[in-house]
């Protein structure tokens, strides 16, 4: 990495707002051509089946207690998988996943390395608000992971980034904190995804001096990604 670039990565660091170098082009399928006309395209019927599953899920008692579901957001082609942990209020309340502040710093984070929100796709272990914002528990996350796992079934996405203790738990099936789990390329399912793992921007603003290491580990995911 040339040493402007460097600078611009590190003044990138410590502040609330990631501002990326320049925004990425977009790849010549990003825009299908519907979308450039303002036409939402029309999502393949297998998507469509998970959605009005997932939609209509009782299988943990979450159900009871959720505004609505929180299916994932992105584009269904999109090469990279960004998963968390579980919808928070406001995701509850707008039906999708990292839109509270913790979304915006995600966002951010993100765009710093040149992957605009649309360009991924956005999804968690859970798809329902815990009440209070517990964490989920192992029967609410075994309920629900196999609606990722075909979530990742659809998508095949080429790099999968989890953000959060939580989700890197779940999805590596340990216990590690997850110091141990950065800056190592994981392989998920029988796909062997690469997956990397950062904190959660949650915890990133009630701890600001660890965005320097989140930051890091966004630049071994670039370069796992960029080895894929
Ligand atoms: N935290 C998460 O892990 N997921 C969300 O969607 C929002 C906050």
């Amino acid at each position: 990495m040339n040493r402007r670039r460097r600078q611009q990565y590190l003044a990138a660091i410590g502040v609330e707002a990631w501002e990326p170098r320049r925004p990425a082009a977009a790849p010549a399928h990003a825009v299908p051509p519907g979308e450039r006309l303002g036409l939402a395209p029309p999502e393949a019927p297998s998507w469509a089946v998970l959605r009005a599953e997932v939609c209509a899920c009782t299988r943990c008692g979450l159900a009871a207690t959720r505004t609505q579901t929180v299916f994932g957001v992105g584009d269904s082609r999109a090469e990279w998988l960004i998963v968390g942990e579980a919808p928070g209020a406001e995701e509850d309340r707008q039906g999708e996943p990292f839109v509270g502040r913790a979304g915006k710093l995600l966002n951010a984070m993100l765009r710093a390395i040149g992957l605009p929100r649309e360009r991924v796709f956005i999804a968690n272990v859970v798809k329902c608000r815990p009440p209070g914002n517990r964490d989920p528990g192992a029967p609410e996350v075994r309920e629900c992971l196999p609606y990722l796992h075909r979530q990742i079934a659809l998508l095949q996405p080429k790099i999968m980034l989890a953000v959060g203790r939580i989700a890197a738990q779940n999805l590596l099936e340990t216990d590690e904190p997850l110091a141990r789990m950065r800056q190592k390329v994981h392989v998920f399912g029988p796909a062997r995804v690469p997956l990397v793992v950062t904190y959660h921007p949650a915890h990133l603003l009630r701890t600001p001096a660890d965005k320097r290491k989140a930051w890091d580990d966004l630049q071994f995911a670039r370069e796992a990604f960029a080895r894929v």
